[in-house]
């Protein structure tokens, strides 16, 4: 049973000035290649939260190594209530050691995103905006067990002051349980010591069950992710999204495997309007005064 969308149930005032026109979500993607980015996105894409049961429709090429910065567009519908998703797949880097700055395309992309938009609000006309201003990044981190490297360091802090930065562990399937655990503390001590911004779901909830969820959601960061195009067929009749191994099967959809449903949840459930909100009220606006501080020198 695929739990639904949710947004269109919340009953704050703040849902309601998003739920006017819909809601339009971004979620990009970044990291080194070959970590199963472009996986993952197929893999939420067809997750079943997204697709059939809620209606979605999607537009995308057929998957291929990311060349540049790739976009898919889907709808997703719930009751009268649409999201505009757009995914953004971004080129991998750091696996050619000469190529340093081969993560400065992304960090301008963002920046591009958040300048378009502040032009189109200087403009007199209220036609509707073109708005790519990414309301999350995921960053894909190497799951080699031991920590993170410099270059990780590096681009977190430039994407953490820019965006909601959400870091995950690539390829969980490849850790075992204690040495997943042992390295998401690893990792958590380091962004904490290197001060990287990354998005943490607001805790002080009035409902009980939202806290506790949301409390649950910071104890599992950094997520670990599988990603898997295959389905497998668990036992007759069931077929789950995994990868299959020799010893056994990996699901991406089993909490005793990874973190796949709590990221998931937090995304396009719980946590979409949060991202959304403190992205326009906290990195466009310290983009924006950045901005008209720099225009008036
Ligand atoms: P990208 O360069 O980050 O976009 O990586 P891709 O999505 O192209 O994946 C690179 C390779 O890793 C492919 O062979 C995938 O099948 C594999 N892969 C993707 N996700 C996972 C995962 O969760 N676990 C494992 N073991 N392999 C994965
Ligand atoms: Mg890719």
């Amino acid at each position: 049973m695929p739990e639904p969308i949710g947004i269109s149930n919340l009953p704050n005032q703040r849902y309601k000035i998003v739920s006017r026109e819909g809601a339009t979500f971004t979620l990009m993607v970044a990291g080194e290649s070959g970590l199963g980015k472009s996986t993952f996105i197929n893999t939420l894409f067809e997750s079943d939260l997204i697709y059939p049961e809620s209606n979605a429709t999607r537009h995308k090429a057929p998957l291929q190594k990311t060349v540049g910065i790739d976009i898919t567009r889907a709808e997703l519908r719930e009751k009268n209530f649409t999201i505009r998703l757009n995914v953004i797949d971004t080129p991998g880097f750091g696996d050619n050691v000469s190529n340093n700055n081969s993560w400065q395309p992304i960090i301008e992309f963002l920046d591009e995103q958040h300048n378009l938009y502040l032009r189109q609000e200087q403009q007199p006309t209220r036609a509707s905006k073109k708005d790519l201003r990414a309301h999350a990044c995921l960053y894909f981190i190497r799951p080699t067990g031991h920590t993170l490297k410099p270059l990780d360091v590096e681009v977190m802090k430039k994407l953490g002051t820019r965006v909601n930065l959400i870091p995950v562990i690539a390829k969980a399937d490849t850790l075992s349980p204690n040495e997943m655990l042992e390295f998401k503390s690893r990792i958590r001590s380091i962004i904490e010591a290197q001060d990287i911004r990354i998005y943490s779901p607001p805790l002080e909830l009035e409902d009980q069950a939202a806290a506790e969820h949301a409390k649950q959601l910071i104890e599992s960061m950094p997520f670990a992710v599988i990603g898997s195009e295959d389905s497998i067929e668990v036992s007759p009749g069931n077929i789950v999204r995994g990868r299959q191994y020799p010893w056994g099967i990996v699901e991406v959809e089993n909490d005793q495997h990874c973190d796949f449903r709590k990221l998931r949840s937090l995304l396009l459930r719980t946590n979409m309007l949060d991202l959304i909100l403190s992205t326009e009220e906290l990195h466009y606006e310290s983009y924006r005064a950045l901005k008209l501080q720099s225009d008036e020198n």
